[in-house]
């Protein structure tokens, strides 16, 4: 995906459309399990020190499922920094493999 150094969007501040800067983010990392694997992995007593630690578990382990890290894209965001005001905004787009900002 090929994304522009500058674009016109609206600003909240400003609350109107200006120009901005567009650079990457990188996201801020939350742990490696979302929240509704951390609920499973607890249930299944696989969370540090808790329950049994999955022995008795009906279901195998999260990363022995089928689709285990089947996402070969990224979701990406992006900071904006308009011009007037110089605030920035950060907005995710869709999935994307590779991104290039021109
Ligand atoms: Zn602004």
């Amino acid at each position: 995906m090929k994304i522009p150094k500058k674009i016109n969007t609206y600003c909240k501040y400003c609350r109107k459309k200006t120009e901005h800067l567009v650079s990457e983010v990188k996201k801020h990392d939350r742990g490696t399990l979302k929240k509704g694997s951390i609920k499973r992995a607890l249930a299944r007593g696989v969370a540090p020190k808790k329950g049994n630690r999955g022995k008795y578990g009906s279901k195998p382990a999260i990363s022995k499922f089928k689709r285990t890290g089947a996402k070969s894209s990224k979701k990406h965001a992006f900071k904006l920094k308009c011009k007037d005001c110089n605030k920035t905004q950060i907005k995710t787009y869709k999935r994307a493999k590779k991104v290039q900002i021109q």
